[in-house]
This record gives structure tokens, sequence and C-alpha cells, in this order.
């Protein structure tokens, strides 16, 4: 069997295409314009790759931006300070803080001081008890929901199927099992004190790898015909490599290109956030 492609970077371009129709609309009414605001600590190149991708894909669909710098030394306060101005500037959609940030900011105190209807990357407590809850009128975290709405876009039935989700990260895995359990998937979430991982991933019918181990799942672990999502971004030999093995890709019925999957959906989700964020907060 040869899966069939989950191409996000096709749904991620469908997505930003509604969107920036939106916004030219809602601009043709006289309404506000989103802004996005990106925060980045430190000088990681690849955090700041990042950074600049996410500003061109709110440029590109009509957004304003404001792209904040602050040094390798920035202390929790300095960075507070930051998160309140932005939070009171109206004109702010919303607030991006670009992780890993360094090892000195407290991210716990500055996930309770974002504005939690300015949180596009759904880390406020706020917006994360209501995904725990089930409840609507929260933000959901930008991979989770990426990787939910790549699955439906695709065709890949949720409802009723067994999703296994290897790793229980507050930033992938948890929300991801969350979101799943809300469309009434069955939902079994892995870890590394899982009792035999292979019987649990063999019985899923979405299985979703974020576990950030290249080869963990091998070809024998994954069931005939299944969904396969591969979140993971490891790195061997220069190359980026997801968790799943040589020949996923002739038993899954579905599967991921690892780059090209959930990337293009995250950054998508994050654009998407920002759109919604303005309209709950302005109508
Ligand atoms: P994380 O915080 O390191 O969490 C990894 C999870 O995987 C943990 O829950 C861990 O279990 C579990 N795990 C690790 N080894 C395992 C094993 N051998 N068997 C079963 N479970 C195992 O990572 P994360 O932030 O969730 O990210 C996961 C991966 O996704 C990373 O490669 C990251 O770079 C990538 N990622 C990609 C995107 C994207 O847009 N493409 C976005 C976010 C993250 P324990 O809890 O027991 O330790």
């Amino acid at each position: 069997m040869t899966a069939r492609l989950l191409d996000g970077r096709a749904v991620a371009k469908q997505i930003y295409e509604e969107v920036a129709r939106a916004i030219s609309e809602r601009v043709a009414r006289g309404g506000s314009r989103p802004r996005l605001a990106t925060v980045l600590v430190g000088d990681d190149p690849a955090s700041a790759q990042y950074v600049e991708l996410k500003q061109g894909n709110a440029r590109n669909v009509g957004m304003e931006s404001e792209d904040h710098r602050l040094r390798s030394s920035t202390t929790t306060e300095e960075l507070l300070a930051l998160v309140t101005r932005l939070n009171r500037d109206d004109a702010v959609s919303g607030i991006l803080i670009q992780q890993p940030t360094p090892i000195q900011i407290d991210m716990r105190r500055i996930a309770f001081e974002l504005d939690p209807a300015k949180d596009v990357d759904g880390f406020h407590p706020i917006n994360a008890g209501l995904l725990a809850l089930g409840l609507p009128g929260g933000v959901e975290p930008c991979t989770p929901a990426g990787i939910v709405l790549l699955l439906e876009r695709s065709g890949v039935a949720i409802e009723g199927a067994n999703a296994v989700i290897v790793g229980r990260s507050n930033l992938v895995g948890k929300p991801t099992a969350l979101l799943m359990l809300k469309r009434n998937a069955t939902v079994t979430l892995c870890h590394t004190r899982t009792r035999d991982l292979a019987t649990h991933t063999r019985s899923a019918d979405v299985l979703v790898a974020a576990a950030g181990r290249a080869n963990l799942i091998s070809k024998e672990m994954v069931k005939p015909g299944a969904a396969v999502v591969d979140v993971s971004t490891n790195w061997t030999d220069g190359h980026q490599v997801g968790d799943l093995g040589p020949g996923v890709a002739d038993v899954a019925g579905w599967l991921t290109p690892n780059p090209g999957g959930v990337g293009p959906m995250t950054r998508a989700m994050l654009i998407k956030n920002t759109y919604e964020a303005e309209v709950r907060r302005r109508g």
C-alpha cells in the first residue's frame, strides 16, 4: 500500500487564502485590519527564521505586523513589561512569543500575564482550561489545531476512530488528545512510561507521533490503512526527520510528509487564530 499524502502545504495555502479573503472583505466594510505582534528574545538563528516566516505569512494575508526583538539577557520583568504594553495596545490583535525563550525567562508568569484574548498560541491557562473542559470561546494551540484541521480537510474520519497520540506535552500531545476527544475519537495518550507502545500504536486508526525520537515508530507498529501524522522535527545529518522508521508509507493509508506536513499547518493556524482573535475582540 502507498499512503495518500496529508499535504500540509496545500491545506495551509487554502487557509491563507480564506483568511486573506476575510480580511479584505472586513477592511472593505470599514472594519479593522488584524495586527500580529511577534516577540523574539535572543539571537537564535532558527527562532529568528521562524519569526520571519510568521511575519511574512501575516503580511501576505493583508495583516499588519510588528516585530519585537529583545536581547538574550532580557529578564522576565522586562518581557512582562512588553507583554503588558502589547496587551493594552488596541491595535494589536495577537501576541506571539517565539519559544524556546532563554532559560532565565519564567514562561509560566508570562503565560498568566498575556491577555487570553490576544494569546494566539493558545497557551494561557484560561485557553488551556477551556480546551480541557471542552468549552467554546478559547484559542486552540496552533500545532494541535493544525493537526486536526489537516486530517479533517483531507477527509480522514476522526469521529469514532481510535486515535493514539505518542507524546503528552502541554504543547502538542495533550491538547491534540483533547481536540480529538472533542471530535468524538476514542483517545489513547502514550508517553515514556507506556507499557508496550506497539500494542497501542497498532490499534490506531489515527496515529499522531510527537515524541521527538527518530525511528521510534517502525512499520510493524502501524495498522494497515491508518492515518499517520508525523509531528516531530528531529535533525539527523543536517536533515529534518520525524519519528517514523522506514517503510511506514507502505503500510499507512494516509501520511504527512516531514517536512511539509504539520509545520506549515502550525504557521497557518497562527494566522487564522490572529484573524479570529481580532473578530472576537472588535466584532
Ligand atoms: P516534548 O516536550 O519533548 O515531549 C515529548 C513527549 O514524547 C513526552 O511526553 C515524552 O514522554 C514522549 N516520549 C519521548 N520519548 C518517548 C518514547 N520513547 N516512547 C513514548 N513516548 C515518548 O516535545 P514536544 O514539544 O511535544 O514536541 C514533540 C516533537 O514535535 C518535537 O520533535 C518537536 O520539535 C516537534 N514539534 C513540531 C512542531 C511543528 O510545527 N512541526 C510543533 C511543535 C513541536 P514523557 O512525558 O514521559 O517524557
